[in-house]
């Protein structure tokens, strides 16, 4: 439960009368990871309505992200030094990859201290989030760089853009008004994307990995991850006791309802790499951090 501080602090800002309100009736935080399920199926029912979108400019997606960005931010001082240090892989790994996305836009990268959330996710205009509990499941780098390269390109292809405008349009907030956006709940953003665009996510994002100097076989290897995963948690509904902690396993459960099943993504991660002829890049490094502790603080 002590892990649980972190998540509760992120949540706050965006949907603090909702947190306070089940709080009062059920002390356990598994809310968050239901709304986040629930946001994930009306956001698939969402992108499947036809909508005329007139583009953001990057300028105004950027304003956005900012805005929205602000509700996440967690200053280093409430970060163990392994969270700090886990921040700072993630932050390295992310410039490495984003180095040839498509849009030239100002591409942050942060880690979500919460060992329950299993779940990465990205804003308009450049920051991505990736939870410390997916970071859990990771055994090599280039799982990351998957990882952050998916999540990159939901921005470099605008579906992040695009949900603001959804959004908007369907909470009939103006986007020019400062503090609308901030009506739009998190687990907005945390939910997924449409099929379509999970897998062009998928795909691009191998790419970018590839040129970041990543294996692809770390979107192989995360897919077959996930898929096993599917299959004991969600297929065979697996005893909480088992490894996961029950918040950890509702917020699987969500991200498998927001991504195409793990069997496709695999599937479709494997032909990507023999249509390029990247079989020989098989070798991934392994996932780890170094840091300094000095009287109990991260030095570096
Ligand atoms: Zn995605």
């Amino acid at each position: 439960m002590k892990r649980a501080a972190p998540f509760v602090v992120v949540l706050l800002v965006g949907v603090a009368g909702l947190y306070f309100s089940q709080r009062r009736h059920d002390p356990a935080p598994v809310s968050a990871n239901a709304i986040v399920a629930m946001a994930a199926d009306a956001q698939r029912d969402l992108s499947r309505a036809p909508m005329r979108l007139t583009r953001l400019s990057d300028a105004e997606e950027i304003a956005v992200g900012k805005q929205l960005a602000a509700g996440y931010s967690i200053s280093a001082e409430k970060l163990s030094p392994e969270q700090q240090a886990l921040d700072s892989y993630v932050k390295q790994v992310g410039h490495a990859v984003s180095a040839n996305a498509h849009r030239h836009l100002p591409y942050s990268f942060h880690l979500v201290p919460d060992r329950g959330m299993i779940n990465a996710f990205s804003l308009p205009g450049g920051p991505v989030y990736v939870g410390e509990g997916m970071l859990d499941l990771m055994t090599s780098e280039d799982e990351l760089a998957a990882v952050i390269g998916h999540e990159i390109e939901h921005i470099d292809h605008y579906h992040c853009a695009e949900r603001v405008q959804i959004e908007a349009r369907l909470r009939n907030l103006q986007l020019g008004i400062v503090g609308a956006i901030l009506q739009i709940p998190v687990q907005v953003w945390e939910a997924g994307y449409n099929k379509d665009e999970e897998l062009e996510a998928d795909r691009e994002g191998m790419r970018l990995a590839v040129l970041g100097g990543y294996s692809p076989y770390g979107a192989v290897t995360m897919f077959e991850r996930f898929s096993k995963l599917h299959s004991e948690y969600v297929v065979h509904a697996l005893n909480p006791e088992e490894e996961l902690t029950q918040l950890a396993i509702q917020s699987l459960q969500g991200y498998f309802r927001s991504h195409p099943l793990p069997s496709e993504r695999l599937a479709q991660a494997n032909s990507l790499i023999a249509q390029e002829g990247w079989q020989d890049r098989k070798m991934q490094k392994p996932f780890r951090i170094e840091y300094e502790v000095q009287n109990g603080k991260f030095v570096k």
